[in-house]
């Protein structure tokens, strides 16, 4: 019997030394978040992306590789986010995920040289424009100014609005040039103002989603309440895109 306990002693030693470093790679962390009761998701991904600290997609599962540091409170918050039933039970983690500071290093956008279009600069005035021109005609002028920015990275995604972080980056509204370039101007100035919904949301408190206060004040603006939208393409084919996707740091897709 002593020695049962003594062996088991040994093995909680074993762990606790196994916890004390923290895991090293992708292989190492899914171990982890699986004795924290992790289930149901068969890869990760280690990414470092600036907007997406976590973000899943089936049995897929892509964490900023700065959270391979984090303490066992943030990581128990990850399996929350995840496996968490209710969206209070996922808001909450997500606020305790967000509290674990990740080095800028991991945050860098990533810049592909020779990417930025020459219109870009005419694009952003106009954008800033219709941005300064919808604030003052649906909010009351009561909108910050944030950074506008154009992305050649958005496959699926429309635009996005990204919170500002508590790392002292500012929000911003990012628009996919592919976007604009296959739905034309009235589309791209029609996800601005869907992003604008979500800007308004963020500064006045409200959780960022597409839930009843999007879809009144979507209504209020004059624009398409879903998140999915039916686009036609100059070639008339009708594709369904993703409007988007939250650039909360904690990002759930659908
Ligand atoms: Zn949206």
């Amino acid at each position: 019997m002593r020695r049962f306990i003594a062996a088991r002693i040994n093995q909680l030693m074993q762990l606790f030394l196994e916890f004390d470093s923290p895991p090293q790679n992708a292989e190492q962390l899914l171990q982890r978040l699986r004795t924290y009761g992790l289930n149901g998701i068969k890869s990760l991904k280690l990414t470092s992306n600036r907007a997406v600290m976590v973000s899943f997609s089936g049995s897929e599962l892509r964490i900023n590789k700065g959270y391979l540091s984090a303490p066992e409170d943030v990581l128990r918050a990850i399996v929350s986010f995840v496996q968490g039933r209710t969206k209070a039970e996922r808001r909450l983690a997500q606020k305790v995920i967000l509290t674990h500071p990740v080095a800028a290093a991991h945050r860098a956008p990533v810049r592909r040289p020779g990417r930025a279009d020459p219109h870009d600069a005419v694009t952003l005035r106009e954008l800033a424009y219709w941005h300064q021109e919808y604030n003052l005609r649906y909010f009351g002028g009561a909108l910050a100014q944030i950074p506008l920015k154009l992305s050649g990275r958005m496959r699926s995604r429309l635009g996005q609005y990204t919170t500002a972080t508590p790392y002292g980056e500012p929000a911003e509204i990012t628009i996919s040039r592919a976007h604009i370039r296959k739905h034309g101007w009235a589309e791209a100035l029609h996800t601005l103002l869907h992003e604008m919904v979500h800007q308004w949301q963020a500064e006045s408190g409200l959780p960022i989603d597409h839930g009843p206060t999007f879809r009144d004040k979507a209504a209020a603006v004059g624009i398409a309440p879903q998140a999915r939208r039916e686009l036609r393409t100059p070639s008339a084919a009708s594709l369904v895109v993703t409007q988007h996707e939250l650039g909360l740091r904690a990002a759930r897709r659908s």
